[in-house]
């Protein structure tokens, strides 16, 4: 489909072709990128880049010009990074798109952020946490105040968990607003704010205002400096349930990010409740994985291997682990991404340790180890993919 608008020298038709493959893929990015020779197109998808194409010189130019066109961006400056949008309808499916130029040695790079506004917001019960952590969840979102923190890696997905937790609060007696740079999904019947930098409002006049406000449950996109979690932390303690997400590896370093923020250790300890820690692992396609051979089912015998068998048992589910062929279906052999977690409940003994601001003993990626090894003994996802995501 793309090499004939590739012929054809077809600028407008090429942008069409690309965004129909993206949507087609679920990609969440498009890169438009020159190189030496020609540009390159890759789509992102379910967190890694694709190739999708290559372009002869002169067409690529015209893609750029086209997209600035479109995204209402100066097609004249080509030396200043841009930012731009567009609002596009492909396959009945109308597109939000953000899109951001930067010059290089070899001339800009475009890429296209694909918004899809219309998406669904995930149910809690649809991240893929097993019975006891959506009930200990639930526990901590059905509280009146109290602070809940997500963590994880970029592309752990700790955005859809955090829009999922508000969705499932959604009740008409709960006035729910949300700081987030940007707004990312709307939700209906919830206020989202975003900081306009461009005219001097920023996060922490609007978290200022938002808390005159009469808030009863606020997310914050992320906790980033001083100011921003000493006011989530004393409003976490005056009758608001906050919900926020940290970019940490395991749920110990978010606490320890926290006394590195110089914050009020005695209100951290009093109104922290609960830290869950996620990665997301990508399925793999159901049209092509395979049997894994023998001779690597034989290497995961060791204690953890045997621990994660076991638990897989208990549950009643079939051991059957796969790995990742590739069809014109998937992309490399996958399709999708679920999640594996683990929620760290805080205890009294661990509270008295944070007020101290001494790190508590918490039990740290074994759990999302273990679930893991579960989703690959069950054929989920793969060996290779696991190796990937949890490092
Ligand atoms: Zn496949």
């Amino acid at each position: 489909m793309l090499d004939a608008y590739i012929q054809a020298q077809d600028a407008p038709g090429l942008l069409d072709g690309c965004l129909r493959k993206a949507c087609s893929y679920h990609a969440s990015d498009i890169h438009i990128e020159p190189l030496v020779e020609g540009w390159q197109v890759r789509l992102r998808v379910d967190g890694l880049l694709h190739p999708l194409t290559r372009l002869p010189s002169a067409l690529g130019l015209a893609m750029v010009v086209r997209i600035k066109l479109l995204g209402q961006m100066d097609i004249g400056e080509t030396r200043l990074p841009q930012d731009g949008r567009m609002q596009i309808t492909i396959a009945q499916q109308q597109l939000h798109i953000r899109c951001s130029s930067l010059p290089g040695h070899l001339g800009e790079k475009l890429v296209l952020r694909i918004q899809n506004r219309s998406r669904q917001v995930l149910t809690l019960a649809d991240l893929g946490l097993h019975q006891e952590q959506l009930a200990m969840l639930k526990h901590h979102l059905a509280m009146p105040q109290g602070l809940i923190m997500i963590t994880g890696p970029t592309g752990a997905g700790k955005t859809i968990s955090l829009y999922a937790a508000l969705h499932y609060l959604l009740e008409p007696e709960r006035n729910i607003m949300t700081l987030e740079d940007p707004v990312e999904v709307v939700i209906d019947g919830v206020h989202q704010v975003a900081p306009k930098a461009g005219i001097g409002v920023g996060f922490n006049t609007l978290l200022r205002a938002l808390l005159r406000q009469d808030p009863d449950v606020i997310m914050l996109g992320e906790l980033r400096d001083h100011e921003s979690a000493e006011t989530a932390i004393r409003a976490a303690q005056t009758g608001h349930l906050i919900i926020t997400s940290m970019h940490t590896n395991t749920a110990l370093e978010a606490v320890q990010r926290c006394f590195g923020l110089g914050i009020d250790l005695a209100g951290l300890s009093y109104s922290l409740q609960l830290v869950i820690n996620q990665r997301l692992l990508r399925r793999l396609c159901g049209n092509c994985a395979r049997p894994m051979a023998p001779g690597w089912q034989r290497q995961m015998q060791s204690q953890a291997w045997q621990l994660a068998r076991q638990a897989l048992h208990d549950q009643g589910r079939v051991e059957q682990p796969r790995q990742a062929t590739g069809c014109g279906l998937c992309q490399g052999g996958y399709h999708g991404r679920f999640g594996v977690f683990e929620l760290w409940q805080v205890a009294a003994e661990q509270r008295h340790s944070i007020a101290k601001g001494q790190a508590p003993r918490v039990e740290d990626l074994a759990s999302l180890q273990q679930q893991a090894m579960m989703a690959v003994l069950a054929g989920d996802t793969s060996v290779a993919e696991m190796a990937r995501v949890l490092v």
